[in-house]
């Protein structure tokens, strides 16, 4: 059985499911998998709070090696649905290009997974191994029960994974440019500094906080982090925002607070990251609050057979020779990596989140070879 992977994703496509809907995306997925004779666990997920998330681990196999491809079918809200050219969830093809919302990220990679794979079992039967699919509806949001919560049923019923190919959309403008072997980590720190209010004109009676505010942020622009590592750019703080909220002219304010976001690489985790901006703050001086939100480590694949095989494969599909990379956001990567070798390929992402998002319809007949050449790849070497 074959499966077209443009009649997959616009399937795909017209189940509006904005996180945290589901919208029948997981069971468009099921089924096809389904009809490949996977074995399909749905499982609804909500043990972090908020919303149950409809979630999928569907397997082919039961031998090891279990060879993974993951994705999410939640999508971003469409945002201005009225500066959309037409309906963002009708998946029609015009002009050689598949639109709409997720056709990009990244109903079109899964699309090209599933058809992949009936493609390299037409063609070599079942594989000596197992492939899995690890599919989830809460990617684009808090991620609190999506990609974990997958891996969390898989440890509790001993399925374990061996390599996994995520699909986000890596490349910045043509296929075949970027693969990702890594993320940086994310974290954001909340520093708030408290003073005296009082009168301006009798200074003496109060203690204006946002010297030392100004002071501490200083400190913080100026601070080197370091010179970037073998596969990462130089990490990076940002400050973003600077509260006082106070609006009169003659009021000292009694506090003044600042948000500031550092991208790291793996010259750090969050918690020696948090020791060096505190001890950083410390010797600048004065009393002050600071709190951390840590949105993600940083991780490297370091680039080794797997990302080999990706890169063989995109050369043997369509003559290009990717590079490997780490920048932009975070990604699911962050919690597979915990349990395989994961490295990242997918569409090309230039529309992705934005109106009129598409992709072209030979890209993702292009990513469906470059997908089965990645299985045949992989359990050749096997
Ligand atoms: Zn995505």
């Amino acid at each position: 059985m074959t499966i077209d992977p443009i009649q997959l994703a616009q399937s795909l496509i017209r189940c509006p499911s904005v996180t945290p809907a589901d919208a029948g995306a997981i069971g468009v997925m099921a089924d096809a998998l389904e009809s490949l004779g996977f074995i399909c666990h749905r499982m609804s997920s909500d043990e972090r709070g908020g919303p149950a998330i409809a979630n999928l681990y569907a397997r082919l196999g039961d031998a090891k090696p279990n060879f993974a491809f993951a994705g999410h079918t939640d999508v971003v809200p469409v945002g201005d649905a009225a500066a959309w050219s037409d309906d963002p969830f009708s998946g029609h093809v015009k002009d050689g290009r598949l639109h709409g919302r997720g056709a990009a990220d990244m109903k079109g990679a899964l699309a090209a997974m599933v058809a992949a794979i009936s493609r390299y079992l037409d063609k070599n039967g079942k594989p000596a191994g197992s492939i899995s699919l690890l599919i989830t509806g809460d990617e684009e949001g808090k991620s609190l029960n999506g990609t974990r919560s997958i891996l969390e049923w898989m440890e509790a019923h001993s399925e374990t994974v061996d390599a996994c190919v995520l699909g986000e959309p890596t490349n910045p403008d043509r296929l075949g440019t970027t693969i990702k072997v890594g993320r940086r980590g994310s974290m954001t720190g909340r520093l708030s500094v408290r003073g005296v209010q009082g009168h301006i004109a009798y200074p003496h009676l109060a203690d204006n906080p946002l010297p030392r505010l100004v002071r501490l942020l200083t400190t913080l622009a100026e601070l080197k982090l370091d010179s970037g590592t073998a596969h990462f750019d130089p990490s990076n703080l940002e400050i973003v925002t600077i509260d006082v909220g106070n609006g009169a002219t003659n009021v000292i304010p009694a506090k003044g607070e600042a948000v500031f976001n550092i991208r790291f690489n793996d010259t750090y985790d969050s918690r020696s990251l948090e020791s060096l901006i505190r001890k950083a703050l410390d010797a600048a001086g004065g009393r002050y609050q600071l709190d951390f939100e840590i949105t993600g480590e940083s991780f490297l694949t370091p680039p080794g057979s797997l990302a080999q095989i990706v890169k063989d494969a995109v050369a043997a599909a369509i003559g290009l020779t990717p590079s490997y990379s780490t920048t932009g956001g975070t990604s699911d990567a962050r919690f597979i990596h915990h349990h395989c070798p994961v490295v990242e390929f997918g569409l090309v992402g230039e529309t992705m989140h934005k109106v009129d998002e598409n992709v072209a319809v030979a890209d993702v007949t292009a990513l469906t070879e470059i997908y089965r050449s990645v299985l045949e790849r992989y359990f050749a070497a096997k």
